[in-house]
Parts: C-alpha cells; structure tokens; sequence
C-alpha cells in the first residue's frame, strides 16, 4: 500500500486536535480519566477541552447516546508515535473491539495534526470522516473555530455550519482532569 507522511515543522511540537468519545458506562468519568492520561504523557501537552456532548448515535445499532468532547494538545510525538499512545490508553481503559459499529467505552482519534497530511494503513489524517460527523464539528468548533483543513481549506466553523442539521446534540458539563 502506498503510505506517504508530509511534516511541514517536526521537532517543533505540532498543535493537534483530537475527538474523544465514550458510550459504555460512565462517559464522563471515561473522557475524565483518557484526559488524565493525555496529561500524563511524555510529550503531551493539553492546551484546551471543549464542554461534554450528548450526541444521539450515527449508523450504530445502539440506543445508547454518546458523550463527546475534542482537545487541543501540542506534542513531540510523531503521528504515528501518538497513534501508538492514544491505542494504549484505549487498551488500558478496557477497549477490546474496534471496528466502526462496536460500542466502546473510549474512542480516541487524530482530527488534525497541524496542517499535515498522513496517508498510512493505519492512520490517515485529517480524519476521513470528521466533515461529515457533527459531534466531531460541534466540539471542535467550541474550542477551535479558526483551525483549517488543510486539504479544504475549510474552517472548524464553517464545516460544522455544513452539518448543523444532522443530528441531536446537547451541550453538557466540562471536563476535568
Ligand atoms: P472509529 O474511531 O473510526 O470509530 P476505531 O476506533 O475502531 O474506529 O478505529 C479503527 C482504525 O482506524 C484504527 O485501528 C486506526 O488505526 C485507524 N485510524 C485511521 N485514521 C485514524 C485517525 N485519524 N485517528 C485514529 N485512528 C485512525
Ligand atoms: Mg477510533
């Protein structure tokens, strides 16, 4: 497979956003406690969370609402680098199934890594689907409305603009960490 990986600042530390999901048991206390372990990381600086959502459900066979929430990190990590990590804090939470239609007690995923572009069988960034998911956008947009696409040139703002009928949401508590 054909895999390229564009780094317009390494070593600089990159500003990255990344979405965090949970709909298995206590979703505030999940998104709670993968924050708390994004703090702890080497190279790993939270700059900012958005408030918790309460997202009806997309295209999964499952009644049960999710809770979401993006954060603004800079890091030394490469992407892959922090793939590896985020996976971690996946597993040690108890994540056992992936693959699109499970439910999961935590999802963490790279929505952009500064104005990269990553194109690799296990990462692609931005995140494929992020223009489309409104519970990526509405978070997003609450912390960081000016961030860009970098392949559309889009911002955070207009894109959720573009979806803002799509789904049920509702804002919900802050997160801590
Ligand atoms: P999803 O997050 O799409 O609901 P999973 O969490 O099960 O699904 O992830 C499926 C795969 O997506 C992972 O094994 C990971 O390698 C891959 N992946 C591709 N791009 C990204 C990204 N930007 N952030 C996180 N994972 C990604
Ligand atoms: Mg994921």
């Amino acid at each position: 497979m054909n895999s390229s990986v564009i780094h317009p600042k390494v070593g600089v530390g990159e500003k990255v956003f990344l979405s965090i999901g949970s709909n298995q048991g206590d979703g505030r206390a999940n998104i709670n406690d993968a924050l708390r372990a994004l703090s702890l990381m080497d190279g790993v600086d939270i700059n900012s969370a958005s408030s918790f959502y309460l997202t009806s459900p997309v295209g999964m066979d499952t009644g049960q609402w999710f809770l979401n929430c993006a954060v603004e990190i800079t890091t030394l990590l490469s992407p892959l680098e922090l793939l590896d990590r985020l996976e971690e804090v996946e597993r040690n939470m108890g994540r056992t199934q992936k693959g699109e239609l499970a439910p999961r007690v935590i999802d963490m995923d790279i929505l952009l890594y500064g104005r990269s572009v990553v194109l690799h069988p296990r990462l692609s960034v931005p995140h494929p689907r992020m223009e489309q998911r409104r519970f990526v956008l509405e978070p997003l947009a609450e912390i960081a409305p000016d961030a860009v696409h970098p392949v559309s040139g889009a911002t955070s703002r207009e894109m959720n603009e573009r979806v803002a009928g799509q789904q049920s949401i509702r804002q919900d508590a802050s997160p801590h960490w």
